[in-house]
């Protein structure tokens, strides 16, 4: 007899119609002879609605009370599957994340798992039960609930399996697998049969929204073998392994996006050696999170700096370096709104020199301006204007034969 984590995504639990599906799904599972744990997400855009709703009280709510609030769309699902699994004949019992020994930092809004203590789990699963566990929640020592950010109900399916040691981690989907690129944006995307934890992580973390980064993390660390399937159609989905054993003659594998990034640039930045850890320094106690990173000095010995953050941060970041002028000693601030990243990932690209010098060929050759750029061993990005952002995506996608 195995252990299986299965978990099931928003739209897969979106309606009772879907819920009582999902329950066919772990019944099946079940009959095979195997041990179920069940992670599910809040039906449909519950977790969306109750942000909404928070900001139409709140501006900027109180991040304890939104933990308290965003952790009760989970509870709804958990509590109706588990009916649902009754019905259908089978013994099973719902939990919420702190019920299931989920204990993560205190931080709200974006906590980190640092560990779980499956007593609980384990005794219902030895007594035959089916365990069902509200995903993207968990509690701290103190006994505040938190949640692990949003898409977050990935990480706490990996987290369980690589607890319980579990034999397999599936992510049911809206999609059948892990594609070479969104396939809701293009048509031409393909999907693949295994991609290695290193792309994943990169794909990710650049923005393909299909699983939670710090799933992947998890999925690495602890090597949990994992697939990603859909819920509506039986075919195979896509392993997540240690090296992709398919295909590994594509040098790009995945081509990743994101929308609402801004630039801000700092000039003429007096360059001492302190000014920009000062800068950092001073986002960082601020929470807000920087991406790309560009700096030049000027004739004058002065420097520039750009840099990338996240749209929703840049009011923030501008009142920040405002507010610090006299410290940081720059002469102008700026920044440009509605940018995007557009990303190329594969582990062929380590050896394989002349991917990136391609990549910004393609993207001159059809007019898409590029404004900043990032490169690791095994990816590059490129920022673009948000308008050139699926073009960018189409046209490397073709360049780089991921269709085929
Ligand atoms: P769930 O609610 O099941 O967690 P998500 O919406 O979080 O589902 O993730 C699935 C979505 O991820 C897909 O509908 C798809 O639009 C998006 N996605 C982005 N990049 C990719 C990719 N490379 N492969 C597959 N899906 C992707
Ligand atoms: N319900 C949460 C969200 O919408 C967590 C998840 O679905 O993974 O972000
Ligand atoms: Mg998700």
């Amino acid at each position: 007899m195995g252990l299986i984590v299965q978990k099931f995504g928003g739209t897969s639990v979106g309606s009772v119609e879907r819920i009582l599906n999902v329950a066919d799904c772990v019944k099946e599972e079940s009959q095979r002879g195997n041990q179920v744990v069940v992670v599910v997400s809040a039906m449909g855009k519950t977790t969306d609605k109750l942000v909404n709703m928070a900001k139409e009280i709140s501006p900027v709510p109180n991040r304890r009370e939104m933990d308290m609030l965003l952790s009760t769309g989970e509870q709804v699902t958990i509590s109706l599957l588990s009916m649902a699994l009754k019905e259908k004949g089978l013994e099973a019992v719902s939990y919420t994340g702190w019920q299931a020994g989920i204990v993560t930092e205190p931080v709200h809004g974006n906590a980190r798992i640092c560990k779980i203590k499956t007593e609980v789990i384990e005794k219902a699963l030895q007594a035959g039960k089916v365990v069902i566990v509200a995903g993207f929640q968990g509690i701290t020592e103190s006994g505040e609930i938190t949640t692990l950010g949003r898409g977050g109900s990935d990480t706490t399916a990996v987290a369980l399996a690589a607890a319980l040691h579990a034999d397999k981690c599936d992510i049911y989907t809206d999609v059948t697998g892990v594609f070479t690129t969104d396939p809701r944006y293009i048509s031409q995307a393909r999907k693949l049969l295994s991609v290695s934890y290193d792309e994943m992580l990169e794909l990710a973390n650049l923005g393909a929204g299909v699983l939670h980064p710090r799933a992947v993390e998890f999925v690495k660390n602890y090597q949990v073998r994992l697939e990603v399937r859909s819920s509506m159609e039986k075919e195979e989905g896509t392993i997540i392994e240690g090296e992709a054993t398919m295909e590994q003659n594509l040098v790009v594998r995945g081509v990743a996006f994101e929308d609402e990034i801004t630039r801000v640039t700092v000039l003429g930045l007096r360059n001492s050696l302190t000014s920009l850890s000062t800068i950092f320094t001073t986002l960082a106690s601020n929470h807000i999170n920087v991406d790309i990173i560009i700096q030049s000095t000027t004739e004058t010995g002065a420097a520039n700096l750009s840099f990338s953050i996240h749209t929703n941060d840049w009011l923030e970041a501008l009142n920040v370096l405002e507010d610090h002028k006299a410290i940081l000693g720059y002469e102008q601030l700026d920044a440009e709104n509605k940018l995007a990243k557009v990303s190329i990932v594969g582990s062929g690209m380590i050896s394989n020199p002349g991917v990136a010098a391609k990549m910004f060929e393609v993207l001159a050759a059809n007019h898409i301006a590029i404004k900043m750029v990032s490169t690791s061993e095994i990816k590059v990005s490129a920022v673009v204007e948000e308008k050139h952002m699926l073009k960018a995506v189409e046209v490397l996608h073709e360049a780089f034969e991921l269709e085929k």
